[in-house]
């Protein structure tokens, strides 16, 4: 028997923290407390839905599954009942009592960073259930579970520090949440207020939201479309766009939409979003990623992560489909045939959509590729059966192509006549590969050279070894055998003074290098490091720099270019003076700058001794010249 005297609770202080900045908040949207309280009724009402599926012993399975919303302008109140899954005692205390929403635990961790950034962020954040306190001095919560041996219980607070909780009547299944409006909120007790924020942010929701004015009859006022279920050529463009932003709560357009209606090989209704970017405002709303699955318009599954590659995790949408079964339980899913076959589709979809854009909206195209690249090139290295396809969507800067995204086909068409291969570079960024001393060849022979630097494009070329019919050659192999110039140089220096140079450079640098060589290729660069070809790891040297902690570069090759007057002038300086001191730090900086160009340096700090060591030998040789 349950004693029938309110007992007082005290909240958990990230609560009170909570209540604290949404009681004093000047926050400006606070309509958006409707929007969370609609968005727990309809997860409430999902889940009673599909509870039903499989236990037939749910309390009050005739009721209709909705949500009633009734204003009453005079006593300053608004009440909020859905016929969902409801709470007992506990529930109420663990999901009222503590911080369940995701959004609101991120928002509290920033709150330390200014007051002023916080009232703009509420809205972002979607603080959940608490924001009802923006408007509301006092609110209690009624609810009755699904469970038959469970009662109901009243849930009480003013938003301070505590809450009551105290045995209810109500025989209903579901929960009511009444809301006595603070003096200044009064607007939200209004029949046409409501219904303009239910339109603006709920009008998706797939259960009907009732609207209960004093006078008159409840009627529905959002438009509960499974909009999926329509055909594409009744929907609007503005109505996607809508739809994306009440799934997403992104605020921003979505950069595509994609209707797909099929009947065969599976019964598919699905709409798929790429939103316009990967950082969805600065505070992304949705917990987790995935597609929302419906059979038959009830929600099976909020984040499924089997209907496309974890690559294409950046898709948000709805997928819905006649042939799973009913009661199909969320693990029983992913085994599901039918699952296999809508996640072939769907992918094969995206593939063919994306392949569109590209074709047709170069510029749509790479605002696309600039957010979402990364993910395309993961894809090309874990999903061998999607490949071609996507080894099709890949853009890359070149030394050739300014700022333009450029693919693999474009390249392949404007080689040179005699151009055996595609060839790249990788490197740590734009402006230090235009600048590779690999290139120095490309350049004179007016060559097109790939520009890599992202960390996962040596996964890449890695795992892809010809695209566009031609090989894929990175620049920096020793093997490499390109047409050779004629020696015309002028300061050539002279195989005697030369000779000494490579075994100084060996003694100095040792098991750093694997040999010192004189280069073939070089013109305006005086060395560089190329890598032996028995290097299987090559390409993903930057990748590992970067992740494994304890990663060192095995040693490369280093070219020497004899027609360069520092190397040059270096061999003489070894023949003359082999005690120099600045012979060795030039050397040791020289291999330095090679790493660095290659984006393969540890530490570049830790040449600026050395280099200042440089500096004070030039300074003084020309002061003692003039
Ligand atoms: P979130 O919805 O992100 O979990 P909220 O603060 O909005 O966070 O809600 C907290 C929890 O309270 C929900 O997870 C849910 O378990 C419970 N809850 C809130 N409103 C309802 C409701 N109308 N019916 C059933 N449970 C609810
Ligand atoms: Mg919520």
């Amino acid at each position: 028997m349950t004693d029938a005297t309110p007992v007082s609770l005290e909240y958990r202080t990230e609560v009170k923290q909570l209540l604290d900045i949404l009681a004093h908040s000047l926050y400006t949207d606070r309509e958006i407390f409707l929007r969370e309280l609609i968005s727990n009724a309809s997860d409430a009402l999902n889940r009673v839905q599909y509870e039903m599926l499989t236990n037939p012993d749910v309390v009050g399975a005739d009721q209709e599954l909705a949500i009633r919303i009734q204003v009453d302008a005079d006593a300053k109140t608004l009440t909020l009942v859905d016929s969902g899954i409801g709470m007992n005692r506990d529930e109420l205390v663990e999901n009222l009592g503590t911080i369940a929403h995701s959004g609101a635990r991120t928002f509290l961790q920033s709150a330390g960073e200014g007051q002023a950034a916080l009232e703009e962020i509420i809205g972002q954040f979607g603080v959940g259930f608490y924001s009802v306190f923006m408007v509301a001095d006092a609110v209690s919560v009624t609810s009755r579970s699904f469970r038959p041996e469970d009662q109901a219980w009243t849930w009480r607070s003013s938003g301070d520090s505590r809450f009551t909780l105290e045995p209810a009547a109500q025989t209903e299944r579901g929960t009511t949440i009444m809301i006595h409006l603070k003096e200044d909120a009064a607007e939200f007790a209004n029949g046409w207020r409501i219904e303009q924020i239910v339109k603006k942010h709920s009008d998706y929701v797939s259960f009907p939201i009732y609207l209960v004015e004093p006078e008159g009859e409840p009627r529905i006022v959002n438009r509960r479309s499974a909009l999926w279920r329509q055909s594409p050529s009744k929907v609007e463009a503005q109505e996607y766009e809508e739809f994306y932003k009440q799934l997403t709560f992104d605020s921003e357009a979505p950069l595509l939409h994609i209707h797909m209606v099929a009947d065969a090989p599976v019964n598919l209704r699905a709409v798929l979003f790429i939103p316009a970017r990967r950082e969805r405002g600065l505070f992304h709303l949705r917990p987790d990623h995935g597609l929302r699955l419906y059979s038959r318009k009830i929600l099976i599954q909020q984040f499924n992560k089997d209907l496309l590659p974890d690559y294409y995790r950046f898709v948000d949408g709805v997928v819905d489909s006649e042939d799973l079964p009913l009661n199909v339980s969320r693990e029983m899913v992913q085994s599901n045939p039918v699952m296999r076959q809508m996640r072939r589709a769907l992918t094969n979809r995206l593939n063919k959509e994306l392949k569109t854009l590209a074709d047709e909206e170069p510029d749509r195209y790479a605002t696309f590729w600039q957010e979402f690249g990364v993910f395309i090139k993961e894809g090309v290295v874990t999903d061998t059966a999607n490949q071609e396809a996507l080894v099709d969507l890949l853009r890359f800067r070149t030394s050739k192509g300014g700022d333009a995204w450029v693919s693999f086909k474009e390249v392949a068409e404007r080689m040179q006549p005699d151009q055996q291969a595609i060839y790249y570079v990788l490197g740590e960024d734009l402006k230090s590969v235009a600048r590779s001393p690999h290139l120095d060849y490309f350049r004179a022979h007016d060559i097109e050279v790939l520009y890599l630097v992202d960390p996962i494009d040596g996964y890449v070329t890695s795992i892809l070894h010809e695209a566009a019919g031609k090989p894929l050659q990175n620049v920096d192999d020793a093997g490499l055998s390109l047409p050779q110039d004629d020696e015309t140089a002028q300061d050539v220096v002279a195989q005697e003074a030369f000779g000494p140079l490579l075994a100084r450079v060996k003694a100095v640098l040792g098991d750093r290098v694997r040999d010192v060589q004189e280069s073939k290729q070089l013109v305006n660069s005086p060395c560089r490091l190329v890598s032996p070809s028995d290097s299987f790891d090559r390409d993903l040297q930057r990748l590992r720099r970067l992740t494994e902690e304890d990663y060192t570069t095995p040693a490369k090759v280093l070219e020497l270019n004899r027609r360069h007057p520092l190397v040059a002038n270096l061999a003489r300086l070894v023949t003359s003076t082999p005690d120099d001191p600045v012979i060795d730090a030039a050397i040791e900086q020289l291999y330095d700058n090679a790493l660095l160009l290659d984006g393969l340096h540890a530490n570049p700090v830790d040449m600026v001794e050395r280099i200042q060591l440089l500096m004070e030998q030039a300074v003084a040789a020309k002061a003692k010249a003039d």
